[in-house]
């Protein structure tokens, strides 16, 4: 194997999933140049099978550097929130907050394909294999292999957006028990831009508006699950339509995946010259859609901060104080709500039952939910 000169980067950014990608578009559009490498070829990120609930605040974001998917995004115009078998619900209005949308939905795909877009020919070094990372008080060392050669890399500073972690050091994890099925399917009297929240005690079901399939959520204990992935078409639409239970018919489900979901929580978002955002900084459960929209605010405020302050260590502290409040806000509330609705307690179903029923009837209450849910840190506190 060959091995090449040393070669230098300002910042090196490992994964190109779309926050890795948002954080390096966000530095080009500053001045500030970076290389992204990904251990899979780019192409991989389409056989992504996920749909993203976006806020509005991430479009707006994603627009300043171009890569709004705008011809593969549906708009969402009312949130449904509800609980299975229990009284309570909570409707959430575009018309009360003049905006466009509440939220957006995109295949994870489409805004992949957006962001690679706009990367320059020389932005990637994809199927790139990592063999060792040496930091030192002024930088790191990255040595990969990669096209047959063996390559040193030096940057002054090194960014982790290579998604969830597994079980390491410095990574707090809490399973859930749960694990999301997910695929698209057609709702036979359309779906009327209504993205529904349906509260079971498996664990939550999300229907969210896709061009005119539902792209659904369906979240539920491991061994159920099993089950769930192994039925046929037929059996699977009864399942769906049976844990939905408002009457709603649906047909053609597309292909089946499976996540397995647990809270994964880094302690430290800043180790000497490295700095970890995204899925890698935090994994969330999906409920409410809250993942990549906080990946990109850490993806969007380092970039401000390393624009204005530059990468010295007292410097990244700034980021570290910047995203607390967002990510531990966004953690706990994801949290509180898959704890608080996934079970069949009935003094639990009562309290639930009342408080969608408070923030439906009491719009203060409801504003600041979806306040948080349009904007994010911007609403904090
Ligand atoms: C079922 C489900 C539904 C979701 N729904 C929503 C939603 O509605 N809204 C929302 O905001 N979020 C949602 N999320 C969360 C969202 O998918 C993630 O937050 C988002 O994909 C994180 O992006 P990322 O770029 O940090 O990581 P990833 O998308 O995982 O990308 C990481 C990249 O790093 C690369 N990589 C990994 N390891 C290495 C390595 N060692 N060397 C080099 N490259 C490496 C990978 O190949 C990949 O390209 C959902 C998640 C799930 C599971």
């Amino acid at each position: 194997m060959t091995e090449t000169p040393l070669e230098t980067v300002d910042t090196l950014i490992i994964g190109a999933g779309p926050v890795g990608m948002t954080l390096h578009l966000a530095l080009a559009a500053a001045g500030r140049k970076s290389l992204l490498l990904d251990r899979r070829p780019s192409a991989a990120l389409q056989a992504d099978p996920r749909a993203l609930a976006l806020s509005h605040g991430a479009r707006q974001l994603l627009e300043q550097i171009r890569s709004w998917p705008i011809h593969a995004a549906t708009s969402i115009e009312t949130i449904h929130v509800s609980q299975k078998d229990g009284f309570g619900r909570t409707l959430i209005d575009r018309s009360d907050y003049a905006l466009p949308a509440l939220g957006y939905v995109v295949r994870y795909r489409d805004l992949a394909a957006a962001l690679s877009a706009n990367l320059a020919a020389d932005a990637l070094l994809a199927e790139a294999e990592l063999l060792d990372i040496a930091p030192d008080t002024d930088g790191v060392t990255v040595a990969l292999r990669q096209a047959g050669q063996l390559r040193r890399l030096r940057c002054n500073l090194l960014v982790h957006a290579e998604g969830t972690p597994g079980d390491e050091n410095g990574v707090s994890v809490a399973d859930y028990g749960q694990h999301a099925v997910i695929c698209e399917v057609t709702p036979l009297a359309g779906h009327h831009q209504r993205a529904w929240e349906r509260f079971t005690p498996d664990g939550p079901l999300a229907l969210l508006p896709l061009g005119k399939e539902y792209s659904i959520v369906f979240t539920l204990p491991p061994d159920k699950a099993d089950a769930v992935m192994a039925l046929d078409d037929e059996a699977f639409i009864a399942a769906l339509e049976r844990q939905f239970g408002r009457g709603m018919r649906f047909a053609k489900p597309g292909k089946r995946s499976r996540f397995p979901l647990a809270l994964r929580l880094r302690d430290t978002l800043v180790k000497g010259r490295e700095v970890w955002v995204g899925n890698s900084a935090q994994t969330l459960h999906p409920v409410s859609g809250q993942g990549f929209n906080l990946g990109l605010r850490d993806a969007w405020q380092l970039a401000e901060i390393l624009h204005t302050h530059g990468t010295e260590m007292p410097e990244l502290d700034r980021y570290v104080r910047a995203r607390r409040l967002d990510r531990r806000g966004s953690a706990f509330f994801t949290d509180q709500i898959v704890k608080a609705f996934s079970n069949d307690c009935g003094p639990l179903k009562l309290a639930r039952g009342l408080g969608l029923l408070a923030l439906d009837v009491f719009p203060p209450a409801r504003h600041f939910v979806a306040k948080r849910m349009i904007w994010g840190a911007r609403a904090w506190p």
